[in-house]
């Protein structure tokens, strides 16, 4: 099936969950994530600010910012649609309010190194199939950073709710798969 017709469908079907809801299945995916053992040995982690219903893992910020993990957060950048940088975050009043909605480092506090390659990467996705391939936004965001050389060893973790994960989406020549999928029922590797 057209990935946009399944992006359409899934960002509606997330659009209507209650915040209940929302507030439920992200409790039972942050808890997962903290008890993964790459969660606990990741010096460095890269998070994302979650927007329009997308699973709640700000729990995982406070949980970085008070231990000794270093946080990368994405900025997209306002003239090159599909790029982020990489911005550490030392304290919740280093982000503010950037593109889409997404709170984001602020350029002119924070440190923004040329490399940035994380022990642990999480990924939004509007929609993930088995194997770990993942239908954004329709931007390319993340395919184009994790298409970037990465450290060995790294950890890429495609984050949903388990209503998202749909099989039969083509993939195309640039589409960069995760290697786990956390949702609220299951933990999915990749063959
Ligand atoms: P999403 O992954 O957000 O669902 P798509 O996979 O449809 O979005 O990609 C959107 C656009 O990003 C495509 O037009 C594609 O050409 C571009 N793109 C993705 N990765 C790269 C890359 N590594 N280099 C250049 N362009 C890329
Ligand atoms: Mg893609």
């Amino acid at each position: 099936m057209d990935k946009n017709v399944i992006r359409q469908r899934l960002l509606e079907l997330r659009s209507s969950l209650k915040e209940t809801a929302v507030h439920s299945a992200s409790r039972c995916i942050v808890e997962s994530l903290l008890g993964l053992e790459q969660w606990k040995n990741a010096g460095e982690v890269l998070l994302y600010w979650p927007i329009r219903n997308e699973v709640d893992i700000r729990p995982l910020l406070t949980e970085a910012l008070s231990s000794d993990k270093k946080l990368f957060m994405p900025c997209c950048r306002r003239d090159e649609p599909g790029i982020m940088d990489f911005g550490v975050v030392r304290a919740e009043k280093d982000l503010i309010s950037g593109s889409f909605g997404i709170k984001e480092p602020c350029r002119s506090r924070c440190e923004f190194p040329d490399a940035v390659s994380p022990d642990l990467i999480l990924v939004p996705g509007v929609g993930f199939d088995r194997n770990g391939f993942r239908i954004g936004f329709g931007g390319g965001y993340y395919d184009r950073f994790l298409a970037r050389p990465q450290k060995d060893g790294f950890l890429s973790v495609g984050i949903c709710y388990s209503f998202q994960i749909v099989d039969g989406f083509p993939h195309e020549p640039w589409d960069q798969p995760v290697e786990l999928i956390c949702t609220d029922k299951e933990l999915i590797w990749r063959n």
